[in-house]
């Protein structure tokens, strides 16, 4: 994937690597990440504590590459560990908030290549602060595209597979897969999660269509939809 070198000397810029869950951005940011320290530049790495999926004091991607990082609780933190490094990585950021954005430009106003991965929609489809506020300001966007699980088109949207309440559901396979445009859309048609999940009715493991408890006019296809073959 083609990569930034540096306008000019001691100025900084911020990468931004955006796409669904399953799309290959956490690989791409280690794959930076790695060059610059085989560079021997000073790199500085950063996770929000919220996401411990796979570990506390790394980031690891789905195919298992791994780069030694820093749990913070709010964006704000980055600047504490930050002031010795030439390059900064930050995953999941969004579940760093907005403060996030202001972050990023101090560092690179300081000289600092700052590369930051993290999802572009949320599990509705809709943009995910602050990364759309990230990408306005970016020197270098890369957007990721996982395969739909569906049909196997690309894909560059998050499906949450259960209906669970909240915006930020931290989760694997198990609750998430990639989709493309059309799948996703006929799959939130099916499960209709716009309307809240019920008080205390939330159930973790149903699947993407509710339960029928009424016999319907129309049967629906398991799961929403099928491969058409
Ligand atoms: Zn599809």
């Amino acid at each position: 994937m083609s990569e930034p070198t540096p306008p000019f000397p001691a100025s900084g810029w911020i990468e931004v690597i955006v796409g669904s869950m399953y799309s290959g951005k956490t690989e791409e940011l280690i794959r930076r990440l790695r060059r610059a320290q085989i560079a021997r530049q000073k790199v500085e790495i950063f996770k929000p504590g919220i996401d411990d999926r796979y570990a506390r004091d790394a980031i690891v991607s789905h195919s298992e590459l791994r780069i030694p990082s820093r749990s913070v609780r709010e964006a704000g933190d980055i600047l504490r560990y930050a002031h010795e490094a030439q390059v900064i990585g930050i995953d999941e950021g969004q579940f760093l908030g907005p403060g996030l954005v202001r972050v990023c430009e101090r560092l690179a106003r300081r000289g600092k290549r700052v590369i930051v991965a993290g999802l572009d929609q949320d599990y509705r489809g809709k943009p995910f602060d602050p990364m759309p506020q990230l990408l306005a300001i970016a020197e270098y966007i890369t957007k990721t595209l996982a395969i739909c699980v569906v049909c196997g088109n690309p894909a560059n949207r998050t499906y949450r597979k259960v209906r669970r309440g909240g915006l930020v559901v931290v989760g694997g396979a198990d609750l998430y897969e990639a989709r493309c445009r059309r799948c996703f859309e006929l799959g939130r048609r099916v499960s209709a999660p716009e309307s809240p999940s019920p008080p205390g009715g939330s159930d973790e493991t149903s699947p993407v269509r509710p339960r029928q408890r009424k016999p319907r006019p129309r049967r629906r296809p398991r799961r929403g939809m099928r491969k058409k073959g």
